[in-house]
Protein backbone atom coordinates (compact mmCIF):
# COMPACT_ATOMS: atom_id res chain seq x y z
CA UNK A 1 0.00 0.00 0.00
CA UNK A 2 1.87 3.48 -1.18
CA UNK A 3 1.85 6.49 1.03
CA UNK A 4 4.39 8.20 -1.45
CA UNK A 5 5.48 8.37 -4.26
CA UNK A 6 7.86 11.48 -5.80
CA UNK A 7 8.08 11.26 -9.17
CA UNK A 8 10.59 12.91 -11.47
CA UNK A 9 11.80 15.44 -9.66
CA UNK A 10 13.91 18.16 -10.55
CA UNK A 11 15.62 21.04 -8.69
CA UNK A 12 17.83 23.69 -9.31
CA UNK A 13 19.50 26.85 -7.38
CA UNK A 14 20.75 29.47 -9.23
CA UNK A 15 20.55 27.25 -12.54
CA UNK A 16 22.55 24.72 -11.49
CA UNK A 17 20.29 21.32 -11.31
CA UNK A 18 20.85 19.90 -7.76
CA UNK A 19 18.00 17.05 -8.39
CA UNK A 20 18.05 15.59 -11.94
CA UNK A 21 14.24 13.49 -12.04
CA UNK A 22 14.56 11.32 -9.27
CA UNK A 23 11.58 8.82 -8.31
CA UNK A 24 11.55 7.91 -4.79
CA UNK A 25 8.24 5.50 -3.22
CA UNK A 26 7.47 4.56 0.27
CA UNK A 27 4.96 1.99 1.14
CA UNK A 28 2.74 2.56 4.19
CA UNK A 29 4.66 1.64 7.76
CA UNK A 30 7.89 0.60 5.94
CA UNK A 31 11.55 2.25 6.98
CA UNK A 32 12.87 3.89 3.78
CA UNK A 33 16.49 5.05 4.08
CA UNK A 34 17.95 7.74 1.58
CA UNK A 35 22.03 6.95 1.29
CA UNK A 36 24.39 9.20 -1.03
CA UNK A 37 27.71 10.96 -0.43
CA UNK A 38 27.68 14.50 1.04
CA UNK A 39 25.86 16.77 -1.90
CA UNK A 40 23.77 14.28 -3.40
CA UNK A 41 20.43 15.84 -3.01
CA UNK A 42 19.21 13.83 -0.18
CA UNK A 43 18.02 17.15 2.08
CA UNK A 44 17.04 18.82 -0.82
CA UNK A 45 14.79 16.00 -2.00
CA UNK A 46 13.31 15.59 1.73
CA UNK A 47 12.79 19.69 1.78
CA UNK A 48 10.28 19.68 -1.15
CA UNK A 49 8.42 17.07 1.38
CA UNK A 50 8.67 19.42 3.94
CA UNK A 51 7.44 22.39 2.06
CA UNK A 52 10.53 24.35 2.49
CA UNK A 53 10.31 24.62 -1.32
CA UNK A 54 6.87 25.48 -2.52
CA UNK A 55 4.91 23.86 -5.13
CA UNK A 56 6.40 25.69 -8.40
CA UNK A 57 9.86 25.88 -7.38
CA UNK A 58 10.86 22.26 -8.58
CA UNK A 59 9.71 19.84 -11.47
CA UNK A 60 7.76 16.74 -10.91
CA UNK A 61 5.24 15.51 -9.00
CA UNK A 62 4.60 14.53 -5.28
CA UNK A 63 1.62 11.98 -4.62
CA UNK A 64 0.51 11.45 -0.77
CA UNK A 65 -2.05 8.63 -0.96
CA UNK A 66 -2.52 8.98 -4.43
CA UNK A 67 -2.94 12.27 -3.98
CA UNK A 68 -1.08 15.30 -5.87
CA UNK A 69 0.36 17.78 -3.33
CA UNK A 70 1.24 21.12 -4.04
CA UNK A 71 2.81 22.79 -0.71
CA UNK A 72 3.17 26.08 0.10
CA UNK A 73 4.82 25.85 3.09
CA UNK A 74 5.97 23.79 5.86
CA UNK A 75 2.52 24.39 7.85
CA UNK A 76 0.77 22.75 4.97
CA UNK A 77 2.68 19.58 4.78
CA UNK A 78 2.63 19.44 8.54
CA UNK A 79 -1.43 19.56 8.18
CA UNK A 80 -0.92 16.40 5.64
CA UNK A 81 1.02 14.60 8.47
CA UNK A 82 4.73 15.14 7.10
CA UNK A 83 7.14 15.53 10.05
CA UNK A 84 10.87 16.64 8.90
CA UNK A 85 13.46 16.43 11.35
CA UNK A 86 16.53 18.15 10.60
CA UNK A 87 19.72 18.06 11.37
CA UNK A 88 19.52 21.52 13.38
CA UNK A 89 17.03 20.87 15.71
CA UNK A 90 14.06 23.39 16.21
CA UNK A 91 13.84 23.53 20.03
CA UNK A 92 13.79 25.89 22.61
CA UNK A 93 17.06 25.73 24.41
CA UNK A 94 15.83 27.75 28.05
CA UNK A 95 12.68 25.36 28.31
CA UNK A 96 12.15 22.28 29.76
CA UNK A 97 11.86 19.12 27.32
CA UNK A 98 7.74 19.22 28.80
CA UNK A 99 7.30 23.25 27.40
CA UNK A 100 9.08 22.02 24.35
CA UNK A 101 5.83 19.73 23.56
CA UNK A 102 3.26 21.94 25.00
CA UNK A 103 4.55 24.30 21.69
CA UNK A 104 4.30 21.63 19.81
CA UNK A 105 0.72 20.98 20.97
CA UNK A 106 -2.34 21.96 18.11
CA UNK A 107 -4.99 22.63 21.10
CA UNK A 108 -2.21 25.16 22.78
CA UNK A 109 -2.00 26.85 19.19
CA UNK A 110 -5.88 26.86 19.12
CA UNK A 111 -6.06 28.82 22.76
CA UNK A 112 -7.78 25.72 24.50
CA UNK A 113 -5.48 24.36 27.22
CA UNK A 114 -7.09 21.65 28.99
CA UNK A 115 -3.89 21.28 31.51
CA UNK A 116 -4.85 17.92 33.04
CA UNK A 117 -5.38 16.26 29.73
CA UNK A 118 -2.29 18.50 28.19
CA UNK A 119 0.12 16.63 31.19
CA UNK A 120 -1.27 13.15 30.66
CA UNK A 121 -0.65 13.69 27.05
CA UNK A 122 2.88 14.62 27.50
CA UNK A 123 3.96 12.36 29.94
CA UNK A 124 2.40 9.74 27.51
CA UNK A 125 4.45 10.83 24.84
CA UNK A 126 7.44 11.10 26.81
CA UNK A 127 6.98 7.83 27.92
CA UNK A 128 7.13 6.14 24.55
CA UNK A 129 10.18 7.84 23.78
CA UNK A 130 11.95 6.99 27.02
CA UNK A 131 12.22 10.56 28.30
CA UNK A 132 9.25 10.57 30.49
CA UNK A 133 11.82 11.03 33.95
CA UNK A 134 13.48 14.13 32.37
CA UNK A 135 10.47 15.79 31.45
CA UNK A 136 11.70 18.83 33.77
CA UNK A 137 14.86 19.08 32.20
CA UNK A 138 16.57 22.32 29.88
CA UNK A 139 16.47 21.50 26.46
CA UNK A 140 20.13 23.55 26.85
CA UNK A 141 20.98 21.00 29.79
CA UNK A 142 20.23 17.64 27.71
CA UNK A 143 22.27 16.09 25.05
CA UNK A 144 21.60 15.69 21.06
CA UNK A 145 20.69 12.22 21.68
CA UNK A 146 17.59 12.85 24.11
CA UNK A 147 17.07 16.19 22.06
CA UNK A 148 16.24 14.07 19.08
CA UNK A 149 13.89 12.07 20.79
CA UNK A 150 11.81 15.50 21.78
CA UNK A 151 12.10 15.77 18.20
CA UNK A 152 10.47 12.29 17.71
CA UNK A 153 8.21 13.02 20.59
CA UNK A 154 7.03 16.68 19.80
CA UNK A 155 6.18 15.38 15.73
CA UNK A 156 4.22 11.82 17.35
CA UNK A 157 2.06 14.55 19.04
CA UNK A 158 1.22 15.73 15.07
CA UNK A 159 -0.29 12.48 14.09
CA UNK A 160 2.64 12.18 11.55
CA UNK A 161 1.59 9.95 8.61
CA UNK A 162 5.38 9.82 7.09
CA UNK A 163 8.58 10.55 10.08
CA UNK A 164 11.11 12.01 7.82
CA UNK A 165 14.96 12.35 10.28
CA UNK A 166 17.40 13.99 8.10
CA UNK A 167 20.78 12.47 9.89
CA UNK A 168 19.74 11.80 13.23
CA UNK A 169 22.48 10.07 14.55
CA UNK A 170 25.01 12.37 12.83
CA UNK A 171 25.95 13.70 16.09
CA UNK A 172 24.91 10.75 18.51
CA UNK A 173 27.18 8.01 20.34
CA UNK A 174 26.19 4.55 19.97
CA UNK A 175 23.85 4.42 22.73
CA UNK A 176 21.90 7.08 21.74
CA UNK A 177 22.32 5.63 18.44
CA UNK A 178 21.04 2.63 19.55
CA UNK A 179 17.94 3.63 21.33
CA UNK A 180 16.77 6.09 18.86
CA UNK A 181 17.10 3.17 16.00
CA UNK A 182 15.21 0.71 18.34
CA UNK A 183 12.27 3.63 19.01
CA UNK A 184 12.03 3.27 14.97
CA UNK A 185 11.63 -0.13 14.77
CA UNK A 186 8.97 -0.08 17.47
CA UNK A 187 6.96 3.08 15.75
CA UNK A 188 7.17 0.66 12.64
CA UNK A 189 5.27 -2.13 14.67
CA UNK A 190 2.62 0.54 15.14
CA UNK A 191 2.35 1.12 11.85
CA UNK A 192 4.49 4.37 11.36
CA UNK A 193 6.47 4.76 7.91
CA UNK A 194 9.61 6.74 7.73
CA UNK A 195 12.63 7.73 5.79
CA UNK A 196 15.73 8.10 7.45
CA UNK A 197 18.82 9.86 5.71
CA UNK A 198 22.12 8.03 6.93
CA UNK A 199 25.79 7.98 6.24
CA UNK A 200 26.26 4.77 8.65
CA UNK A 201 26.00 2.20 6.54
CA UNK A 202 25.41 -0.63 9.67
CA UNK A 203 22.81 1.31 10.98
CA UNK A 204 20.75 1.16 7.84
CA UNK A 205 21.03 -2.15 7.35
CA UNK A 206 19.57 -2.54 10.76
CA UNK A 207 16.76 -0.92 10.51
CA UNK A 208 15.70 -0.07 6.63
CA UNK A 209 13.00 -2.25 4.79
CA UNK A 210 14.08 -0.87 1.19
CA UNK A 211 17.30 1.58 0.50
CA UNK A 212 17.10 4.32 -2.45
CA UNK A 213 20.82 5.27 -3.19
CA UNK A 214 21.33 8.84 -4.50
CA UNK A 215 23.68 9.90 -6.82
CA UNK A 216 24.58 13.33 -8.40
CA UNK A 217 21.18 14.01 -7.84
CA UNK A 218 19.80 10.79 -9.89
CA UNK A 219 18.19 7.66 -8.09
CA UNK A 220 20.39 5.05 -8.84
CA UNK A 221 18.50 2.25 -7.36
CA UNK A 222 16.35 0.91 -5.01
CA UNK A 223 17.03 -2.20 -2.57
CA UNK A 224 14.62 -4.14 -0.93
CA UNK A 225 15.16 -6.18 1.87
CA UNK A 226 15.05 -9.92 1.87
CA UNK A 227 15.43 -9.67 -2.27
CA UNK A 228 17.91 -7.58 -3.21
CA UNK A 229 21.04 -7.89 -1.28
CA UNK A 230 21.70 -5.49 0.75
CA UNK A 231 25.86 -5.42 1.08
CA UNK A 232 27.51 -2.32 2.47
CA UNK A 233 29.76 -2.86 -0.82
CA UNK A 234 26.62 -2.31 -3.07
CA UNK A 235 25.81 0.98 -1.24
CA UNK A 236 29.13 2.23 -1.20
CA UNK A 237 29.00 1.55 -5.19
CA UNK A 238 26.59 3.71 -5.45
CA UNK A 239 27.59 6.27 -2.82
CA UNK A 240 31.81 6.70 -4.45
CA UNK A 241 30.27 6.67 -8.47
CA UNK A 242 31.87 3.13 -9.20
CA UNK A 243 29.91 0.92 -11.25
CA UNK A 244 27.55 -0.70 -10.14
CA UNK A 245 26.67 -4.46 -9.92
CA UNK A 246 24.20 -5.99 -12.74
CA UNK A 247 22.13 -2.97 -13.61
P1 LIG B 1 22.95 15.99 0.76
O1 LIG B 1 21.85 16.22 1.73
O2 LIG B 1 22.79 14.73 -0.02
O3 LIG B 1 24.30 16.09 1.39
P2 LIG B 1 22.03 18.51 -0.31
O4 LIG B 1 20.64 18.22 -0.75
O5 LIG B 1 22.21 19.23 0.95
O6 LIG B 1 22.87 17.16 -0.34
O7 LIG B 1 22.75 19.34 -1.44
C1 LIG B 1 22.75 18.96 -2.80
C2 LIG B 1 23.44 20.03 -3.61
O8 LIG B 1 22.63 21.20 -3.63
C3 LIG B 1 24.79 20.44 -3.05
O9 LIG B 1 25.66 20.66 -4.12
C4 LIG B 1 24.47 21.74 -2.33
O10 LIG B 1 25.57 22.59 -2.31
C5 LIG B 1 23.35 22.33 -3.17
N1 LIG B 1 22.40 23.15 -2.39
C6 LIG B 1 21.61 22.72 -1.38
N2 LIG B 1 20.85 23.72 -0.89
C7 LIG B 1 21.20 24.82 -1.62
C8 LIG B 1 20.76 26.20 -1.61
N3 LIG B 1 19.82 26.61 -0.75
N4 LIG B 1 21.33 27.03 -2.49
C9 LIG B 1 22.25 26.61 -3.36
N5 LIG B 1 22.71 25.34 -3.45
C10 LIG B 1 22.18 24.45 -2.58
MG1 LIG C 1 25.06 16.89 3.30
MG1 LIG D 1 21.94 16.52 3.81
Amino acid sequence: DKLLEMKDISKSFSGVKVLKGVNLKVDKGEIHALVGENGAGKSTLMNILSGIYEYGSYEGDVLLEGKKCKFKNIKDSGEKGIVIIHQELALVPYLSIAENLFLGNEQEEKGIINWNKTHTYTEKLLEKVGLHENSHELIKNIGVGKQQLVEIAKALAKEVKLLILDEPTAALNDTDSEHLLNLLLELKEEGMTSIIISHKLKEVTKVADKITVIRDGSTIETLVKGKDAITEDRIIKGMVGRELVDR
